[in-house]
């Protein structure tokens, strides 16, 4: 499993992160869909990435967020047809690893990229990216590779 990702989407997803902080940040990756995109093993490449706001009350922002599924649905409309989609999540984790927490597997579908980006004190760290299992148990690892483009 392989998330390809340009410079720019990754700059555009640390700018968003550092941003948000002390809360969540959250939005879409998008790029070319795969035919092969529900195989275990998959690669994906992100080659734009879009902030959201976090739908969450103000509370609890810090921990978790949530994507308007009505946002969501309009992207996918307006990227049908044209061999484009969603392809992942990125969200940040305020002073946490980028270890995908209960409620982040919960809330995950298959297929997705995760990626999570530690910020640390308004610095965004490491990023991580995760695909959930097929029964919805866990999330495995993926590789992140960057692209010059
Ligand atoms: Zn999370």
């Amino acid at each position: 499993m392989t998330l390809r990702a340009g410079r720019e989407v990754v700059d555009e997803v640390s700018r968003a992160c550092a941003a948000a902080y002390p809360e969540e940040a959250c939005g879409l990756l998008l790029g070319p869909v795969p035919e092969d995109f529900d195989r275990l093993g998959r690669e994906v490449r992100a080659d734009r990435a879009l902030a959201l706001p976090n739908g969450w009350d103000s509370s609890a922002k810090t921990n978790r967020y949530a994507i308007d599924p009505r946002r969501l649905a309009e992207v996918e409309r307006g990227l049908s047809g044209t061999g484009r989609g969603v392809v992942g999540f990125y969200h940040s984790h305020p002073d946490h690893p980028a270890w995908p927490s209960p409620f982040d597997l919960k809330m995950a579908w298959p297929c997705l990229s995760y990626w999570i980006v530690r910020v640390d004190a308004g610095a965004p760290l490491d990023g991580r990216s995760w695909q959930r299992t097929e029964d919805g148990r866990s999330f495995v690892e993926e590789e992140i590779v960057l692209e010059d483009s």
